[in-house]
């Protein structure tokens, strides 16, 4: 299956891919406890593309209902200001 989903929003302000939204061009998820973003990167500096574009390039959390082949199938995903995805369902 093949999917693209976007970074439709991203509320941690902190990571240097955000610049009004993610700007990393694959972002992974994964975490422990919950489903996080591992992109996330805390350094003094803005990175990424010019535009805020982010795309799910791989998510580890197979127990939710949108992972399919360990890729994301929503239609876009949000984050929230610690980078968890607000859009993690269980299964
Ligand atoms: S989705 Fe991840 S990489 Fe993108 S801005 Fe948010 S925390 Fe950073
Ligand atoms: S919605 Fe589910 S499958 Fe998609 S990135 Fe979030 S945790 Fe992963």
């Amino acid at each position: 299956m093949s999917t693209i989903t976007a970074v439709k929003a991203c509320a941690a302000t902190k990571c240097a891919f955000n610049n009004n939204g993610c700007t990393a061009v694959a972002v992974t998820i994964g975490g422990a406890e919950k489903a996080a973003c591992e992109t996330l990167t805390i350094i003094d500096a803005r990175a990424g593309l010019s535009s805020a574009n982010g795309q799910v390039g791989a998510c580890k959390r197979l127990e939710c209902k949108h992972n399919s082949d360990l890729l994301c199938t929503a239609a876009g995903i949000n984050l929230d200001d610690v980078a968890n995805c607000a859009s993690y369902e269980a299964r």
